[in-house]
């Protein structure tokens, strides 16, 4: 109850993702030789796509810590 089962798109795992998650959340795969970043693009029936890598570490990539 309160669950929706969605499979990733890449490797076809089943994921359970809660009804508190909302479209536009980001959801990881479970299965931890994918571990793709998914976004919920919408809810009943829910659906998922995947999120460009370049995107998922926009937010903590440091060129400057590679100097
Ligand atoms: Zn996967």
């Amino acid at each position: 109850m309160g669950l929706e089962i969605v499979k990733c798109p890449v490797c076809k795992q089943k994921l359970a993702v809660h009804q508190y998650i909302v479209p536009g959340s980001f959801v990881v795969c479970a299965n931890p030789n994918c571990g793709t970043s998914l976004r919920v693009v919408q809810r009943k029936p829910i659906k998922v796509e995947v999120v460009p890598v370049e995107q998922t570490f926009t937010h903590d990539y440091r060129p400057e810590s590679y100097d």
